[in-house]
């Protein structure tokens, strides 16, 4: 008989006590709206965002709905206007080109590299082509292209960098946490990231007018001065009348449960890591297997983990998939005809128009990915990756698979 993994790929760790405590007090006390305090009371959220801007370095933070509301508003802010070709990321998730499309404006994809990450020689190219002035970067799966390289180019092009770090939240590159290189940075308090109040998003910049415009879009009515981590009163005065309220703040229950997790983001960091690189050892050698390398300066959060089955045939990574799920391993194939569960890819997102890009295509046809939640063991890790050898290993030779459809048809 062989072995079979029985844990969940989706179980996240209890929310620490310390923000059930909170949480239960602002039930108890009933002002969940940030707005809504008593004389000398500081809302949840207030401290909330004065907590995370000193988290990631930055002078302004807000918190939202969602990171999809966090990377609408940081557009919203810049003044992208409708029919305008926003730069992103061919491979992302899907709220990432819709942040975009919510606004009108237009997702122009960019090619992925063999690594993960987006393609600069492509990136400058669509540029160019296009005229955009704005790269939502999405950080997707937590690899961090050179970020020096990066924004050295957006610099030259004179493209401004929204970064989307729902997955390198805790982060850094050379040191400097993701979401602080561009000129915005957003981040997903979600559930399947890594700090979790069900639903939430933060937003963080250095620039006074753009924290200004993002706090009146979040919808802050003439009550802006309650925040902390924004800027004063004088740099909303010129702006008050001119950006419209967007509905999309986040409520004080969620900074309550949020608050005690920003302190334990470096320990989750670590732990993270140390399954990350259990999976890496693990699967070390295994047939056809190719793992992505990470760079010296990519100080990452390993909450999920990827790999290439280059030059594979669809059968073969179908079978090889399927393999792995008789045995508990829930993989992601990205290469998969039809979008699955979280799992779209660029071509699926037609209001988008996407125009065929054959590198991403290539690397997605072979790209399986699984998460690495906190509640896995060193010990399912490495039974995790003694499944996923074996099941490679038979999925490489045998010598003929049944032809299913082709992963990438369109
Ligand atoms: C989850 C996610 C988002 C958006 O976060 P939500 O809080 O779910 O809106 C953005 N980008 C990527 C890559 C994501 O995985």
């Amino acid at each position: 008989m062989s072995e079979r993994f029985t844990g969940s790929f989706t179980q996240q760790e209890p929310i620490p006590e310390a923000g059930i405590d909170a949480a239960v007090a602002v039930l108890r006390h009933g002002r969940l709206h940030r707005y809504n305090t008593v004389a000398g009371e500081v809302a949840e959220t207030a401290l909330l965002e004065e907590e995370f801007a000193a988290y990631v370095g930055a002078t302004y933070c807000l918190a939202l709905a969602s990171g999809g509301a966090a990377m609408a508003c940081a557009l919203r802010a810049l003044q992208v206007k409708p029919g305008e070709p926003v730069l992103s990321n061919a491979f992302t998730l899907a709220p990432v080109p819709g942040a975009i499309a919510s606004i009108g404006a237009k997702p122009v994809f960019v090619e992925v590299t063999e690594d993960l990450t987006i393609d600069l020689a492509h990136l400058e190219a669509q540029a160019k082509a296009t005229g955009a002035r704005v790269l939502l970067l999405s950080h997707m799966r937590g690899h961090v292209c050179d970020m020096d390289a990066l924004m050295a180019l957006c610099d030259r092009l004179g493209v401004r960098v929204v970064e989307d770090c729902a997955h390198t939240m805790g982060a850094k590159w050379k040191g400097v946490p993701s979401g602080r290189h561009g000129a915005i940075g957003c981040y997903s308090t979600q559930t399947y990231k890594h700090i979790n109040s069900g639903e939430g998003g933060f937003l963080v910049t250095d620039d006074a007018g753009l924290a200004a415009r993002a706090v009146l879009l979040s919808g802050s009515y003439m009550l802006y001065a309650r925040h902390r981590a924004a800027p004063p009163p004088e740099v909303f005065e010129a702006l008050k009348l001119e950006v419209p309220n967007v509905s999309s703040r986040m409520d004080n229950l969620r900074a309550a449960i949020l608050r005690p997790q920003v302190a334990m983001l470096d320990d989750r960091r670590t732990r993270w890591r140390a399954l990350y690189q259990g999976m890496e050892q693990g699967l070390a050698g295994a047939s056809g297997v190719k793992l992505i390398p990470r760079p010296q300066h990519e100080d990452y959060v390993g909450s999920s983990f990827q790999f290439l089955l280059p030059g594979w045939e669809a059968a073969r990574v179908a079978r090889f998939v399927a393999g792995a799920a008789a045995r508990g391993g829930e993989l992601k194939w990205f290469g998969a005809a039809d979008p699955a569960g979280f799992t779209s890819r660029y071509a699926h997102w037609q209001y988008a128009n996407p125009v065929p890009l054959p590198q991403t295509d290539r690397v997605l046809a072979g790209l399986i990915d699984m998460r690495l939640p906190l509640t896995f063991t060193e010990t399912d890790v490495a039974q995790i990756a003694r499944i996923l050898s074996e099941e490679a290993a038979l999925a490489a030779k045998a010598e003929a698979v049944e032809p299913v459809a082709a992963p990438v048809a369109d």
